[in-house]
């Protein structure tokens, strides 16, 4: 059992990429700790959260990197991206600009990279339906093409953000196998 933060099998670190504003921060929150923060700023000091996760009777602490708002100007370093087995590229399903961007992510994200690593498209703000810009059938068919994990979720009503963490982490575990 994992009764101290050092007790793990495996320790997986995730990255968190997207536009600024998606809620990058609050899907964090929200997984690490479930708890919603309104009109968040950016993530400032905040480097990472993690979260123990059990699969197989295996521990695996998740050490999920969040950007202090460098996004903004596409300056994240090269060490944010550094040893990541994982990475979910958010957006927001009411801005097109932010989707459209994911392509932009993508691309920065594999040339900072010299592995594959398992990665999960996030549509968030699912609550806001009523202001849905992006079709859910576009995102998904960009996901395929790109063979990345989908999930539409939304930080506020806290829907669907613990399975698309937990669907990145499994599958960075089935590939370890
Ligand atoms: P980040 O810049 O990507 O880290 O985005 P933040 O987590 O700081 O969120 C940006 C803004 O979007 C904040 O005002 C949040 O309250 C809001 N927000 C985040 N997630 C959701 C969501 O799922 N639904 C709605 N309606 N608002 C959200
Ligand atoms: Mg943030």
């Amino acid at each position: 059992t994992a009764q101290y933060d050092y007790d793990y099998d495996y320790l997986f670190k995730l990255v968190l990429i997207g536009d600024s504003g998606v809620g990058k921060s609050n899907l964090l929150t929200r997984y690490s700790g479930n708890e919603f923060q309104v009109n968040s700023k950016s993530t400032i000091g905040v480097e990472f959260a993690t979260k123990i996760v059990k699969i197989d009777g295996k521990v695996i602490k998740a050490q999920i990197w969040d950007t202090a708002g460098q996004e903004r100007y596409r300056a994240i370093t090269k060490a944010y991206y550094r040893g990541a087995l994982g990475a979910l590229i958010v957006y927001d399903i009411t801005k097109t600009k932010s989707y459209e961007n994911c392509n932009d992510w993508l691309n920065i994200l594999n040339s900072n990279l010299d592995n594959d690593i398992v990665i999960g498209l996030i549509g968030n703000k699912k609550d806001l339906q009523h202001q849905r810009a992006v079709p859910v059938e576009e995102a998904q068919e960009f996901a395929r093409n790109n063979q990345l994990l989908f999930t539409e979720t939304s930080a506020l009503s806290n829907e669907n953000v613990e399975r698309a963490f937990d669907e990145l982490i499994n599958s960075i575990y089935q590939n370890l196998k």
